[in-house]
């Protein structure tokens, strides 16, 4: 891969970069289809990280579909698919690991201790072997993102992260490799994550901006579903710093983790209340 990329940088070309785990989807071929649009050549990387797993986690029932990917990235018409393979990647020995301090422990991080520190060391790896001018991420994953922007200005890394919109089904569910996970009846509850947001930030909008009263009839929302078992966060977050809000601000993040049956899912909403009134 390094010698393909030297080559290519030595004729000049734009690299533009889609990091995934596989088991692709509309949201991956989203941000591959930008990327075409973007760059000279399209790398996409499929790599199930060991390392952002936690022991209890489900790192070896992730969703692995190598012919599906490889057919749907013919399809989009990607140049390069890269698929290193964790002994590669992180050999006998490895001992390095990249943490961005902080907003690495808010919210997820909270609930999947050293998830963010496999990811920014992961990603960080993957852009020093694939050198993009552009890498491109999904808003489904903010706090990914928030991440991995942090760790680009911290060291100085010339990599512009592009975040792309998320890509939902038709009733709003946002789609991820792990809505594999749901049975029929959980599929259908599901959607419940991506509603409970969506009305808080239209009371939001609509000048209704008591935190702490919206806040609990979010929960209240989420938990009348009886396939939720339990939420992680639901809450008002500052998008940079990922602080939960006491009082709305200008821009506000609205975010949630919930387990539905065994399957944890996220999903957020960026209000920004200066362009809403
Ligand atoms: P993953 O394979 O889950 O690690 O995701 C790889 C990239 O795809 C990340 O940047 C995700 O944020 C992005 N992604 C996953 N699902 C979606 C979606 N529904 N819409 C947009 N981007 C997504």
């Amino acid at each position: 891969m390094q010698d393909t990329v030297s080559g290519l940088l030595l004729r000049g070309k734009t690299i533009g970069f889609v990091p995934t785990m596989g088991a692709l989807h509309e949201g991956h071929l989203g941000l591959v289809k930008r990327a075409r649009q973007e760059n000279d050549t399209t790398v996409v990387s499929i790599f199930v990280n060991p390392l952002q797993f936690g022991p209890a986690e489900d790192f070896h029932r992730y969703p692995r579909d190598l012919v599906g990917d490889t057919e749907k990235l013919a399809k989009e018409a990607a140049d390069i698919l890269f698929m290193p393979d964790a002994p590669l990647m992180f050999p006998e020995g490895y001992l390095t690991r990249i943490e961005v301090g902080n907003i690495s422990d808010k919210l997820c991080g909270f609930f999947r201790p050293g998830h963010f520190i496999g990811v920014a060391t992961v990603v960080a790896k993957l852009f020093h072997i694939v050198k993009p001018l552009r890498a491109y991420f999904g808003q489904k994953d903010f706090q990914q993102a928030v991440i991995i922007g942090k760790m680009l200005r911290d060291l100085n890394m010339d990599v512009d992260a592009v975040i792309c919109p998320t890509i939902r089904e038709k009733d709003g569910l946002a789609i991820s490799s792990r809505n594999a996970y749901l049975t029929q009846a959980e599929r259908k509850a599901s959607v419940v994550l991506y509603r409970s947001l969506k009305e808080t930030a239209d009371l939001l909008t609509s000048g209704i901006i008591n935190i702490v009263n919206l806040k609990q009839m979010m929960h209240q929302k989420i938990l009348q579903e009886s396939a939720v078992s339990s939420i992680d966060y639901a809450g008002f977050y500052n998008p940079d710093t990922l602080e939960e809000l006491s009082a709305i601000q200008s821009d506000v993040l609205l975010a949630v983790a919930a387990r539905i049956g065994n399957t944890r899912l996220i999903d957020n909403i960026l209000v920004n209340m200066r362009k809403e009134r």
